[in-house]
């Protein structure tokens, strides 16, 4: 069905909304309608109640087309609904997964600010208690749906700078007053996708928004970002997949000295490494999808997942530019674009540097 979608209603599209850089919000309510916007979430909170290997495998046939909307379709999934479908109440989940869940609402996860992006617990924007109510003021940068979101789950913090558990998780509707989207980025690739900023000023939030614990904040976001980071390997291999694909097909069919370039060893031996390397982040994203499906801790494996996919996702799309020669260097070919897009994978929900450190961090610990 995914694939069925993409194919009609993604594909015809897809270069028109990366030169304009729009965002096209009505495709993701018909894929809300379809169970694409609640994948994870129970049948009870309208969702469809599926596992993350069912996830993986939906993401990754919209990722082969678009890499932007299948960030955004990610970003929505996994980190705002998902923020709110393990950390909300229920009084929380019954009045916000429904409308997330089928695509009435688009979400938003706030953690990146300015000046903390792989510190983010260094953060400076601040929720301050008044009596029942927060007051929130600071800016988080390169928020996807930052200013199409409807509703956004924000993690501010509530206690001393550079103190232990100083961050809380809230929810904030659009149309608070107080809060506004910012500057939209202008982006290298995931054109499609919206990111921007959201400002806080003074917003006034009342403590039934708040999730979880006061400093639990920053705790419930490492969480999310494992899971989070299992779809951003997901998101990765669908762009290998994309550019693979195109650039096995047009080596049989582009011509060189007479005979296909897919006779050549130096593009055949190409071919053969992406194929290998698509196989290994597959089993990666697979294992990691498994172990969170079964509820066994997989921080290790969902970033070896993330870190390796995503590599190779501009590993094999850089391959694919070249096996398409200079038309590749075109947008007549969907080869230039798998390019541009591969890149944020190695530096949304963690760049490759943190996915080490978080890697290295796991296999020392029990030493
Ligand atoms: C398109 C897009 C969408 C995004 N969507 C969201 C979103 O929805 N919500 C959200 O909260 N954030 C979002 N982000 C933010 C993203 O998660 C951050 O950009 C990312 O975490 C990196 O932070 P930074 O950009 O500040 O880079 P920095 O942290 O400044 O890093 C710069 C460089 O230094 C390296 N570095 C930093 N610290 C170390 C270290 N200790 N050791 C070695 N190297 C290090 C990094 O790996 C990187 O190479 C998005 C970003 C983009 C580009």
């Amino acid at each position: 069905m995914a694939r069925d979608f993409a194919a009609k209603k993604i594909a015809p599209h897809v270069m028109e909304w990366d030169e304009s850089q729009e965002f096209p919000a009505e495709l993701f309510h018909q894929m809300g309608q379809l169970g694409l916007m609640g994948i994870l979430v129970p049948e009870e909170y309208g969702g469809a109640g599926l596992t993350y290997k069912e996830y993986v495998a939906a993401l990754q046939e919209i990722s082969k087309v678009c890499g932007g909307i299948g960030l955004s379709m990610a970003a929505h999934n996994s980190l705002c609904t998902g923020h709110i479908l393990h950390f909300g109440n229920e009084e929380q989940k019954q009045k916000y997964l429904p409308k997330l869940a089928t695509g009435q609402w688009i979400g938003a996860w706030g953690l990146t600010e300015p000046n903390t992006g792989s510190d983010a617990a260094n953060m400076k924007c601040t929720a301050v208690r008044d009596g029942d109510n927060w007051v929130i003021n600071g800016t988080k940068n390169w928020i996807t749906h930052g200013r199409s979101g409807h509703v956004a789950v924000l993690i501010a913090r509530t206690g001393e700078p550079g103190g232990k558990d100083n961050a809380t998780a809230f929810i904030i509707e659009r149309g608070t007053p107080g809060f506004t989207g910012g500057k939209k980025e202008n982006k290298l690739g995931m054109r499609a996708s919206e990111t921007a900023e959201m400002i806080f000023d003074n917003c006034i939030i009342p403590d039934s928004n708040r999730m979880g614990q006061v400093g639990s904040g920053f705790r419930q976001a490492m969480k999310v970002l494992d899971g989070g980071r299992i779809s951003i390997a997901a998101l990765s291999l669908g762009i290998a997949k994309g550019a693979y694909q195109a650039a096995l097909k047009y080596s049989k069919e582009r011509h060189q000295f007479g005979q296909p370039i897919s006779s050549f060893q130096g593009i055949s031996f190409k071919l053969a490494d992406m194929a290998t390397e698509i196989m290994a982040a597959e089993l990666l994203t697979i294992q990691a999808a498994e172990m969170k499906d079964n509820g066994v801790p997989m921080t290790l494996q969902a970033a070896m997942a993330k870190y390796y996919a995503s590599e190779q996702a501009v590993k094999v799309s850089n391959e694919a530019v070249q096996i398409f020669g200079g038309y590749g260097y075109t947008k007549d070919f969907p080869v230039e674009k798998f390019y541009r897009d591969s890149k944020l994978c190695t530096i949304g929900e963690g760049t490759s540097e943190i996915q080490k450190i978080v890697i290295a961090r796991e296999v020392l610990k029990n030493v």
